[in-house]
């Protein structure tokens, strides 16, 4: 990956960072405790628990997702970086583009 490539890079990452900032600070907001003196009735507070687990789960998949970006963003200037952290080789800077937290080649992450 060339230098201007990693500059393109850099400016989705950072766009990353932010959109993904964004989501979780939503879905936060849906994952708050169901009250139990709502007026929902009992099928719908089930219904709201198992959104709010659903929820969770996609707001840690999100976090998790944020904290590789962020990694990436320091790592970007590194040497080694959009280096396969499996076998080595270079990522392919499409991959790169595509899912800038990317720390295998596309052969490595379907193993
Ligand atoms: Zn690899």
């Amino acid at each position: 990956m060339n230098s201007e490539e990693k500059e393109i890079l850099r400016v989705k990452i950072v766009e990353h960072i932010a959109k993904y900032e964004h989501d979780v600070a939503e879905t936060e907001k849906m994952t708050q405790p169901v009250k139990p003196e709502n007026s929902l009735g009992r099928i719908s507070r089930m219904d709201a628990i198992n959104n709010k687990s659903v929820m969770e789960a996609s707001l840690r998949n999100k976090i998790s997702k944020l904290n590789k970006l962020k990694v990436a963003l320091i790592n970007i200037d590194k040497e080694g970086f959009g280096n396969c952290e499996s076998c080595n080789k270079t990522i392919q800077s499409g991959r790169l583009m595509f899912m800038p937290e990317s720390t295998k080649c596309v052969q490595c992450a379907a193993r």
